[in-house]
């Protein structure tokens, strides 16, 4: 006979903080594959770039620990954001970021985020992780999807214990801009009460929207971004934070003390010269390209209610039957993401731009089975 009573007290899950008990892991693209056992051949779910470069360290021996921020790459990432290095924080990848924030920022049980959803999923689960409460604020497609800015002013007076706002342009899941006096009122309300997060993942597909601006005059904004999208390097683990020098100090006491491996720093600083960022801009001019010949198809197909406008490497359509479609696809191997539990995006699939052999399968499998469907 075994013990069930025993047996549950001896499981080291039921120590852990009762709030972390509560939790369901993140939901990342690979975890729902796996755990759906999907064996795709096309994925389309993770907004990855759909092609890259070859690429190896040059350093062959790593018994020695790493530089904690590699100066090469700080150096190299503030030359391309045009900013000075005591501006940039080398991070392990853009999620780390996001969590040095709330670790920074929030004190467990007593002080909270706020964020627009439909949006990133990373801003609730680094602050449900780390006991700071997510305090929401939905945007509606009508408005597309950018903040009211008047309820988050009045929001940020009356609830004081918001000490980080994070706010995604261009967004995800909705490949959406968040205008740039939007953004800068949202930094004078914060102004002294606030963190102001901005998300740039995506900016390498709108250079010309970054919100790098407001730093100079705003200490307390900060960008979030990343070699994960148009870098075509997610497999690296590598993303920065662009503040005020102040900004990143208090960040620094708080992230890990080696958190960039060397074989990444090496390769960010490949990515990083001349040369690699011309590869990138070339790259991302390309996905862009790709990305609105496939959304002029979708509109096209019979079935499909809507194709959000996009300015980063995927894009947002509206279905009859999300659900069914992304079953009936994934099981041809083509995976997507379903983001019909989002806030206001009821039946809502994302699709990040493939190569063009792949985005041609996608519109040869939805035709058929759409025209079955309708
Ligand atoms: C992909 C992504 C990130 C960061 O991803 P990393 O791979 O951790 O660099 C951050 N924010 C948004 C909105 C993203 O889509």
């Amino acid at each position: 006979m075994t013990d069930l009573k025993a047996l549950t007290k001896r499981d080291p899950a039921q120590l852990a903080r009762p709030d972390v008990q509560a939790l369901t892991p993140y939901q990342s693209a690979r975890r729902i594959a796996a755990a759906a056992g999907i064996q795709g051949e096309i994925w389309l779910n993770a907004n990855e770039s759909s092609d890259a470069d070859p690429m190896a360290p040059l350093e062959r021996f790593f018994n020695r620990y790493p530089e904690p921020q590699p100066e090469a790459v700080v150096k190299a990432y503030a030359t391309y954001a045009g900013l000075n290095e005591n501006q940039v924080l080398v991070t392990r990848g853009g999620d780390e970021g996001i969590e040095l924030f709330v670790r920074t920022f929030c004190r467990p049980e007593k002080e909270a985020i706020l964020q627009f959803p439909p949006t990133y999923g990373m801003y609730s689960v680094s602050a449900q992780t780390n006991g700071a409460e997510v305090i929401n604020l939905v945007t509606s497609p009508e408005n597309n999807w950018v903040p009211n800015v008047d309820v988050a002013v009045e929001l940020l007076t009356q609830r004081p214990e918001i000490k980080v706002v994070f706010v995604c342009s261009p967004g995800n899941p909705t490949g959406n801009l968040v205008p740039s006096d939007v953004l800068e009122t949202l930094a004078k309300a914060t102004q002294g009460r606030a963190i102001l997060v901005i998300d740039e993942a995506y900016i390498e597909f709108a250079p010309e929207t970054t919100a790098v601006n407001l730093l100079a005059q705003y200490p307390h904004v900060a960008l979030i971004r990343t070699l994960s999208k148009a870098f075509a390097l997610a497999g690296l683990r590598c993303g920065f934070v662009l503040s005020s020098p102040s900004m990143i100090n208090a960040l620094k006491k708080v992230i890990a003390p080696y958190p960039i491996p060397t074989p990444t720093a090496d390769i960010a600083q490949q990515a990083l010269s001349p040369v690699g960022i011309e590869v990138m801009r070339q790259r991302a001019k390309a996905c862009v390209a790709r990305r609105e010949a496939l959304r002029t198809a979708l509109s096209a197909l019979p079935g499909i209610l809507a194709v959000v406008e996009s300015q980063s490497n995927f894009l947002l359509v509206k279905l009859n039957d999300a659900n069914l479609i992304f079953n009936e696809l994934r099981n041809q191997g083509i995976v997507l993401r379903d983001q019909s539990r989002q806030p206001t995006l009821d039946n809502c699939i994302r699709i990040t731009v493939g190569t063009e052999a792949e985005n041609r399968r996608l519109l040869d499998a939805l035709l058929t089975l759409l025209t079955e469907t309708c």
